[in-house]
C-alpha cells in the first residue's frame, strides 16, 4: 500500500473545530534573510454541522483579483450559522504571486495552474499545489476555482468544466450541474488543450466535481467582474447546499461550448506586433484573416497575414501587442452538443 504524501505546508486551522476560523497555511521558505521562516497563504474555514464541504480558491494566478475580493468578502461577512456543512476558502492560493501582481510565483517562476498534483518536496509553487491536492481536496465534495484571465488575456465570462480522460461520468455530470448554476455567459467544456496540470484537472482525476471560472481580464479589477463573481458564486454555493439561498426555478442561460479542436488555439507564427481584426464574441470563418503581424521597426516590411485555421467564436484574445513566436493570439469556441 502506498503511503500518503507528507505535506510540507502546515496550517493553524483546526480541522476538527466547528465555527469560523480565519488563519493561514504556512509555506516553509528559507531565503537568504530567513532561516526558518514561512510564507503566509490566507486560509479560512467556516463549518457548521452536516452538509457538503466545498473549497473555493482565488489567485491561483496572482494577477487575477475578482475571486480574492469576493472570497475575502465571504470570509468577513459569512457567519457559521449561515453555513450547512463546511466552506474552505483560500482567497490567495498563490499569495507570493499575488503580492508580485504576477501570473507566476516570484519564488520559482512557476505557474500554480501548471504544476498539479504538485510535489511536497519540490519548489514553493509545487508545495502549494501538493497542499491543495493532498490536504484540501480529500476533505471536499465540490471545488470552485475563481480565475480572471490574467494580464495576457481578454476573455469572455465563463465557467469551465475540465474533462480529463479519467473523469468519471457521474463526477462530470455534477461538475456540469455546478457550471449550469454558476450561470456564466459561456460554459466551456474543455480538456485544457490536453494539459491535466491545472487544479481542476487534478480534481477531475481524483473524482472531485470542480469548475474553474474566468470572471475578469487583463490583470484589472472589473466592476462587472466583481458583481458577477459575487452573484455566480453565491448561486452555485446555494445549489450545492453549503450556503442555503433561494434559487430560481431554472439555471440562468449560458452558451455551452467547447474549444474548437485542432486549430482553435491560434499561435503566433513569428515575432512582432500583432494587430487583431476581431473582437471577443465575433464569429469567424476558416481561412479568414485574424490579423497582421507587424515588424514595426522595419517600415518597408509588409505586415504578415495571420489567418484562422478553423471557424468559431472568439473566446479570448491576447492583451499585449508585442508577441513572440508561439504566443497565444486567440482562442475560438464552438457550440457543444
Ligand atoms: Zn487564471
Amino acid at each position: 500500500m502506498s503511503q500518503p504524501r507528507l505535506s510540507t505546508v502546515f496550517t493553524d486551522i483546526d480541522w476538527a473545530k466547528p465555527g469560523k476560523q480565519v488563519g493561514h497555511a504556512w509555506l516553509p521558505y528559507s531565503g537568504h534573510d530567513d532561516a526558518w521562516g514561512a510564507v503566509a497563504l490566507p486560509l479560512a474555514v467556516i463549518g457548521n454541522g452536516d452538509g457538503p464541504t466545498v473549497l473555493v480558491t482565488g489567485a491561483i494566478h496572482g494577477d487575477e483579483y475578482e475571486g480574492p475580493i469576493v472570497i475575502n468578502e465571504l470570509i468577513r461577512t459569512l457567519d457559521a450559522s449561515q453555513v450547512k456543512g463546511c466552506l474552505i476558502l483560500m482567497p490567495a492560493a498563490n499569495a507570493p504571486a499575488m503580492r508580485a501582481a504576477s501570473r507566476v510565483s516570484p519564488l520559482d517562476g512557476k505557474n500554480l495552474a501548471r504544476v498539479f498534483p504538485g510535489n511536497p518536496f519540490g519548489t514553493p509553487t509545487e508545495q502549494i499545489a501538493a497542499f491543495i491536492h493532498d490536504v484540501l481536496f480529500p476533505k471536499c465534495d465540490a471545488y470552485v476555482d475563481l480565475h480572471a484571465g490574467g494580464s495576457s488575456l481578454f476573455i469572455e465570462e465563463s465557467a469551465q468544466v475540465v474533462v480529463t480522460p479519467t473523469l468519471a461520468p457521474e463526477v462530470r455530470e455534477r461538475a456540469e450541474d455546478m457550471a449550469r448554476w454558476f450561470g456564466a455567459k459561456f460554459t466551456v467544456i474543455t480538456d485544457n488543450m490536453g494539459d491535466p496540470r491545472t487544479s481542476c484537472g487534478a480534481a477531475a482525476h481524483l473524482g472531485l466535481a470542480a469548475i474553474a471560472a474566468e470572471m475578469g481580464e487583463n490583470g484589472s479589477v472589473s466592476p462587472k467582474g466583481v458583481k458577477r463573481t459575487r452573484e455566480c458564486l453565491s448561486r452555485v454555493l446555494a445549489r450545492l447546499g453549503v450556503v442555503p439561498g433561494t434559487l430560481p426555478d431554472a439555471p440562468p442561460a449560458s452558451r455551452r461550448v467547447r474549444i474548437v479542436p485542432n486549430g482553435g488555439n491560434l499561435l503566433s507564427p513569428g515575432d512582432g506586433y500583432f494587430e487583431p481584426l476581431h473582437e471577443l464574441g465575433d464569429t469567424v470563418k476558416p481561412g479568414e484573416l485574424a490579423g497582421y503581424l507587424h515588424l514595426l521597426h522595419e517600415p518597408a516590411q509588409v505586415p504578415r497575414e495571420v489567418r484562422f485555421a478553423k471557424g468559431g467564436t472568439v473566446y479570448s484574445q491576447r492583451t499585449f501587442g508585442v508577441v513572440k513566436q508561439g504566443n497565444n493570439l486567440c482562442v475560438l469556441v464552438e457550440d457543444e452538443a
